[in-house]
């Protein structure tokens, strides 16, 4: 299938994850379907009551367990060139014991934490150690990207500036928050997204709410819109960015606060490089905000990491004293919401680099005037 990277890009991060597994004192980690077995397999398989898992322990052979019925997608994935040992197991079979099998009933066994509890607990039943979270090893592997993964994230980023280059076409006054979304999300497929994720498009009073998405509302000719949008682009890794328009020369108290808010941008933009923490990213364009007069006005942290989840560590927050190290990419989009009046955000996706970073959007980041 063409929704992964070649076999020994998968080859190279099962290694890892075994090394890491053994450093973290595990015996095994069970990597139930999702982000982290896509990240590991470049399979999307999705299942919940019938358990699907890859098995990595410290030594010895990685082992897919399987249901029969969801053995042919899997073998299109990775899991065909890369000679895993298979179980696979037809309904009325015990997977669990397929899954452990090898481990003593002793083993340190570690999770994946999006399997569900339906699998947790007769895991944790079979071992006479509670399982734990395998968090450690999947997140230091996904955390730092590989030089294939930071060139889709490119690729996204590209994409999803090219949707923002064609705002104009869309959004006019006149038409609803949901005829603008209906037009975007075609244009996100067109500029080479797989699907649109999420779209937000809010409008004047709907911009104070960081999370509204679309709405009947009709869009006003003195309205501030909020436009945040993204999605995977092949083989699955997501854009996401935010900017902000309006049809005519802003208020002076908005123009006065979104000066404020891009410089805060720019600031904790700037402020990225490897050994910064993460809370210091939020802490610079916080504290540019607060000298503003607008600390109440930014209500979310200043951003969250991006690869195969739209959201995912990194997260950019007061009291992540995660340390930033190369390759690592994130969202750097503080906001200012005035309830029930206007709302603006500014986001880019930043990759980190030696001395620095690389922003993976380069649209104008200033109040966009478009043709009212
Ligand atoms: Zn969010
Ligand atoms: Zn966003
Ligand atoms: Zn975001």
């Amino acid at each position: 299938m063409a929704t992964r990277f070649s076999s020994d890009v998968y080859a190279r991060r099962l290694q890892r994850a075994a090394e890491l597994t053994r450093d973290a004192g595990f015996d095994a980690i069970v990597v139930g379907t999702g982000p982290d077995f896509r990240y590991l397999t470049g399979s999307d398989a999705e299942t919940f009551e019938r358990l699907t898992a890859l098995v990595i322990p410290a030594s010895g052979a990685v082992r897919v367990v399987t249901a029969r019925l969801e053995l042919a997608s899997l073998r299109e994935s990775a899991i065909g060139d890369l000679g895993l040992e298979v179980a696979d197991w037809v309904d009325g079979d015990d997977p669990y014991a397929l899954a452990l099998a090898g481990l003593g009933d002793d083993a340190k066994l570690a999770v994946s934490d999006a399997l569900p509890a339906l699998h947790l607990v007769p895991l944790g039943d079979r071992t006479s150690v509670a399982p734990q979270l395998a968090t450690p090893v999947l997140r230091e592997l996904r955390m730092i990207k590989d030089d294939a993964e930071l060139a889709a994230l490119r690729r996204a980023g590209a994409a999803i500036d090219r949707v923002h280059a064609r705002m104009g076409e869309f959004l006019k006054p006149g038409r609803t928050e949901a005829a603008v979304a209906a037009d975007i999300d075609a244009a996100i497929r067109a500029e080479g997204h797989d699907l649109a994720e999420f779209i937000i498009v809010g409008s004047g009073p709907n911009g104070a709410d960081p999370h509204h998405e679309h709405s009947a509302r009709e869009i006003q000719a003195d309205d501030i819109v909020v436009i945040d949008i993204g999605g995977p682009v092949h083989p699955g890794y997501n854009s996401d960015s935010t900017r902000t328009y309006c049809f005519a020369a802003p208020r002076p108290d908005i123009a006065e606060a979104y000066a404020a808010l891009e410089r805060a941008q720019a600031a904790a933009v700037a402020a990225v490089r490897p050994g910064a923490t993460a809370e210091s990213i939020d802490a610079a364009a916080r504290e540019i905000l607060v000298d503003a007069g607008l600390g109440d006005k930014f209500i979310h942290r200043t951003g969250h990491g991006i690869g195969l989840s739209v959201h995912e560590e990194p997260y950019i927050v007061a009291g992540n004293h995660d340390v930033l190290r190369e390759g690592m990419a994130f969202s750097v989009e503080p906001g200012v919401y005035f309830a029930g009046d206007w709302g603006a955000r500014i986001e880019d996706i930043v990759i980190v680099t030696s001395d620095g970073c690389e922003p993976v959007n380069t649209r104008p980041h200033h109040l966009v005037i478009l043709p009212g």
